[in-house]
């Protein structure tokens, strides 16, 4: 699936959860089952009615309250909604240090870097306002605003596009899920499954030069 490590590559799209997103933490879903009220704060239980309608949630196929009540079974009530979703969107905007410090030093000018997520609105406007996001990402596609999900193929058109790379060949695309690296592979793209080694991230990119990584420490710092 990976693709053997080059550098001679022009841009980079890049998934955010599981890559530059860390993952929940158990007492964070326990926090959003208290939220959401649920019965018994059985976690397993609700999961599963988390995830079945979360395809159609990333794809802006539902809004907040109709993603919620399905989840729930009933609809929320407004002051209930709003609390769901900050809960929600606070398990998913925690970042790892170590692979935004790999993309400050590879960041530079002439290396497009390109957000590609599934992510419904709510969280798409609350990744949009970080710094990292302004830093660093040349643009930023989030599923709900394409009105698709990766793995379709035309999520990847869209990213291509937006890197202004015309080869496939030359962009790095970067996803925790094999299924998304395997249709990015289907469309010509290089290709890193990540599976959580910020190291094996490093030697895939290009390295900054002494100049940028100067910069961007600094505005990292500040940012921090
Ligand atoms: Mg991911």
């Amino acid at each position: 699936m990976t693709t053997h490590p080059d550098t001679e590559i022009d841009a980079l799209i890049l998934d955010y959860n599981g890559v530059k997103g860390l993952q929940p933490t158990v007492p964070m879903w326990h926090q959003l089952a208290e939220v959401a009220d649920w019965p018994d704060r059985d976690i397993r239980s609700f999961q599963e009615a988390f995830w079945g309608p979360r395809d159609a949630y990333d794809a802006g196929q539902l809004s907040d309250l109709a993603y919620w009540a399905k989840v729930l079974g009933y609809h929320p009530g407004p002051r209930a909604l709003r609390s769901l979703r900050a809960a929600d969107t606070e398990m998913w905007i925690r970042t790892d240090d170590r692979v935004l410090d790999i993309l400050y030093r590879a960041h530079r000018p002439d290396l497009p870097m390109v957000l590609l997520s599934n992510a419904p609105h709510f969280l798409s406007d609350a990744l949009d306002a970080t710094a990292w996001r302004r830093e660093l990402m040349t643009e930023a596609l989030y599923s709900a605003r394409l009105g698709l999900c990766k793995p379709d193929p035309a999520a990847y058109r869209h990213a291509l596009a937006a890197t202004g790379v015309a080869d496939p060949g030359r962009v790095l695309f970067v996803d925790d899920r094999a299924d998304n690296c395997a249709a990015a592979v289907r469309l010509g793209l290089r290709t890193l499954h990540y599976t959580g080694d910020p190291d094996d991230l490093a030697r895939h990119l290009p390295s900054g030069s002494a100049a940028t990584l100067a910069r961007t420490v600094g505005s990292t710092l500040l940012a921090s």
